[in-house]
């Protein structure tokens, strides 16, 4: 993995879009003092994320973009685009080149792109981490600090060593390790006094547990039965339901043949009437009739007992016939 290219457009000096391409290995930029070779190395701090205006030498982080020069005018926005040569694939992104830009305008607002899409700072400083080039993993040696370094004691110089050999990254990685094994602990004790906590309700809960054990069985047991009474019970009911039929059956036989005796008698009963009818008549003359003798028997005892007793007073005796 190699820095490929860096351009700068609107950036401290560079008001026009210049472009810096870069080999692998050492890269020399030579020009004359205050030719603008710090801001190179300015723009590359920067456009990985750097937000300290003082370490990128201004006293706000606007002062960044182009200022005005000589004819030219102050620009409204400074941008500056890296590109990263990723074929051996150090950043965790599927792309062989990856390039990254930072842009900011005057109100002081930053936008991020990761190969033209939009990203956050976060997005940036989480993909160059891993390659050893975000945040503080990269060391930019600028003017002076160079006999800094020389004059240093061997001590701060074995640091300024170790951060330019890569070590800051695996040691920011054993912090954050070191970091998670601590909230790990803390976990692993509540879940110790958990443990123990719940070890004390467990006999309750055994107990608990036997005793719905028991009342399961107990409920099937009652379900069972249940099911063998109503069982019984249809059976009982059934053996009723065809009695209870078999009786209808009989009755509606028994009534049929009630009804057939009653429509028998009806025949019967009209037939007396009939006769009756055609009797009636004669009765009435036949009672009549008897009334009629009957009276003429009386008027005949009359007649005779008139002549009886006028032959009697006359003397004469008549035998009596009546
Ligand atoms: P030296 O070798 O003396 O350190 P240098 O080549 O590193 O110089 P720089 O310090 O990078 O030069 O550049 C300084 C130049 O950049 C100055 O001329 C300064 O006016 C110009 N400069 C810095 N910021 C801006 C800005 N925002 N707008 C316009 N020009 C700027």
């Amino acid at each position: 993995m190699h820095l490929k290219s860096l351009t700068l457009k609107g950036f401290k000096s560079f008001a026009s879009a210049t472009t810096l391409k870069f080999e692998p290995g050492i890269c020399a930029v030579v020009g004359p003092n205050g030719s603008g070779k710090s801001n190179v190395v300015d723009a590359l701090a920067w456009v990985m994320g750097e937000g300290s205006a003082k370490t990128l030498r201004g006293g706000k982080m606007q002062d960044v973009i182009f200022a005005g020069a000589g004819d030219r005018k102050a620009l409204g926005r400074a941008e500056v685009s890296l590109t990263i040569d990723n074929s051996d694939g150090a950043l965790g992104i599927d792309y062989s080149e990856v390039s990254v830009t930072r842009r900011m305008f005057r109100d002081g607002a930053s936008e991020y792109e990761i190969n033209g899409a939009k990203a956050r700072l976060m997005d940036i400083q989480e993909l160059l981490s891993d390659s050893g080039i975000g945040r503080e993993m990269h060391i930019i040696v600028g003017q002076g600090k160079l006999a800094e370094i020389l004059e240093s004691r061997p001590e701060d110089r074995r640091s300024y060593i170790e951060e330019a050999a890569g070590i800051l990254k695996h040691r920011r990685r054993k912090e954050k390790a070191q970091r998670k094994l601590v909230g790990m602990q803390a976990n692993l004790d509540r879940l110790e006094d958990l443990t123990e906590e719940l070890g004390k309700q467990l006999k309750p809960l055994a107990r608990q547990a036997e005793a719905a054990k028991r009342a399961a069985t107990v409920q099937a047991d009652l379900r069972d039965a249940r099911l063998r009474i109503a069982g019984a019970k249809v059976v009982e009911l059934r053996a009723k339901f065809e009695d209870s039929q078999q009786q209808a059956e009989m009755l509606a036989a028994q009534v049929e043949e009630l009804s057939a005796q009653l429509e028998e008698s009806s025949q019967r009963q009209a037939e007396v009437e009939a006769e009756l009818a055609e009797v009636a008549p004669r009765t009435e003359a036949a009672q009549k009739l008897w009334f009629d003798l009957s009276t003429l028997s009386e008027r005949i005892s009359a007649t005779q007992r008139i002549a009886a007793e006028r032959a009697s007073n006359a003397g004469a005796q008549v035998p009596y016939a009546g």
